[in-house]
């Protein structure tokens, strides 16, 4: 599987705005879009403005990136959000938030996504009483999520959760702090998107 190994907060600075890459850093002064306002990169103070493609390219990296999701999997979630009925700009958002390592984020089971799909792929997590170890599960109306019935996942993930106390619970999800069980109690909507993404720029620039 494709994996991303060179520096993260390049990512964010490249997009110029926090994609929450790096877990507690991203929180604190030390964060690089609030140090160093360049682009990544030697070239970058002489970068021109951007064409009408580079304006729809950037929106379109920004929302792959913010959900971890690279180039092929990402249009498939595009063909799938056009084949659904109603907006494709706000099916592709909302299938993109029911990921469940966008979801394990929001409980506060990991650091980071990139650090909850760890947590997934190590087979730490169960959806229904049924371990599922695939990231890119669609969360439904109705799921419970828990970590695996053994004291060693419990004590990882409370780890996790009380080190993320401040996070902040959309309104479509649920958590019991003693249980550590998260549910999910509708499907999300767009207004439920944590980043401020112009989803129809992506959606002309994937229909061409
Ligand atoms: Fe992005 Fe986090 Fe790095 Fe800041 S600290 S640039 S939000 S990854």
């Amino acid at each position: 599987m494709a994996r991303y190994v060179d520096s993260k907060c390049k990512l964010c600075r490249r997009e110029g705005v926090k994609l929450f890459l790096k877990g507690s850093r991203c929180d604190t002064v030390k964060c690089s879009v609030v140090k160093r306002k360049s682009i990544p990169g030697q070239k970058s103070r002489r970068l021109k403005k951007l064409s009408e493609y580079g304006i729809h390219f950037r929106e379109k990296q920004k929302l792959k990136r913010f959900y971890g999701v690279f180039e092929r999997q990402f249009r498939n979630y595009f063909a799938k959000s056009e084949r659904k009925e109603g907006n494709t700009g706000q099916n592709l958002l909302v299938l993109l938030e029911r990921r469940l390592d966008n979801v394990l984020f929001h409980l506060g089971y990991g650091l980071s996504r990139s650090h909850t799909r760890q947590v997934i792929n190590h087979g730490h997590i169960t959806v229904n009483g049924k371990k599922v170890d695939i990231a890119s599960f669609l969360v439904k109306a109705g799921d419970v999520i828990k970590p695996k019935n053994s004291e060693k996942c419990s004590e990882f993930v409370k780890q996790n959760v009380d080190s993320r106390k401040s996070r902040n619970l959309p309104s479509w999800l649920e958590f019991d702090d003693v249980g550590l069980e998260g549910r999910v109690l509708h499907l999300p909507t767009q207004d439920d998107v944590s980043i401020a993404i112009q989803e129809q720029l992506v959606v002309e620039l994937c229909s061409k």
